[in-house]
């Protein structure tokens, strides 16, 4: 692989990165491993959402951060129960509700909070054994647990391609995670209403953006090699 943005600065990469983005699609900056004056430069040329995927990394940078009070916090990783509460503390969004028995976690732990997280679920369009994840006939089949959770603020689905897939192969699977929750939309009769939908990375944000996606989670492409 060649690596054309070295050499580049954040805030260039930031420009590169934000140009092919349409107005309505947000960026999520992505910085997991990376520190916490990169994040700086990152918000001084105008970035305002920031995605981790661990709950103690997000927490560590929080309070480095503390000064910067309108950053939006995105929870993007696996989230075990026993960090479920501090997730839901800490966080505006949590992209990664990866399971039903999550999912009810996170409603019973929500129901004596007033901030209440925007969530995705997360959703593989794809057959992949190492990502966590519903898949789609298994999330169909927890549609009716999941409106049960009455504290939940559901948004939309959240994905993460497998590697190695051609670039039409990626078209059509985010389109299949843009097709997947209008249906669902349709099905529960707006009662989940999946508006948003968080996919695209580094290596596929291109692909996203022309299949739908409002929120792209990028990393490498704005800070480097991690
Ligand atoms: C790391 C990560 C990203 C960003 O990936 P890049 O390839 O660095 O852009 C996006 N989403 C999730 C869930 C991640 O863990």
């Amino acid at each position: 692989m060649t690596h054309p943005e070295r050499g580049l600065t954040v805030a260039e990469r930031i420009e590169k990165v934000t140009q092919q983005l349409p107005p309505q699609t947000k960026l999520i900056a992505v910085t997991k491993k990376i520190s916490v004056p990169l994040i700086r430069q990152a918000y001084q040329v105008g970035i305002r959402d920031f995605g981790e995927s661990r709950i103690q990394e997000l927490e560590a940078k929080q309070s480095e951060l503390k000064d910067l009070s309108d950053i939006t916090w995105h929870f993007i990783g696996h989230l075990q129960r026993n960090k479920a509460k501090r997730a839901i503390e800490l966080c505006t969004w949590i992209h990664s509700v990866d399971s039903l028995s999550l999912a009810r976690r996170l409603d019973q732990l929500a129901i004596n909070q007033t901030h209440r997280p925007k969530l995705c679920l997360q959703v593989k369009m794809l057959d992949d054994p190492s990502k966590y994840g519903w898949s789609v006939s298994e999330l169909k089949q927890d549609l009716v647990g999941l409106l049960e959770c009455k504290s939940l603020d559901i948004q939309g689905l959240m994905t993460i391609l497998p590697l190695g897939l051609s670039e039409p192969q990626k078209l059509k699977a985010f389109e299949g995670i843009n097709t997947l929750a209008q249906e669902i939309t349709a099905q529960t009769d707006h009662a989940l209403n999946l508006q948003e939908l968080s996919m695209g990375m580094s290596g596929d944000f291109q692909w996203a953006i022309q299949a739908g996606a409002t929120m792209v989670r990028v990393g490498r492409s704005l800070f480097g090699d991690r």
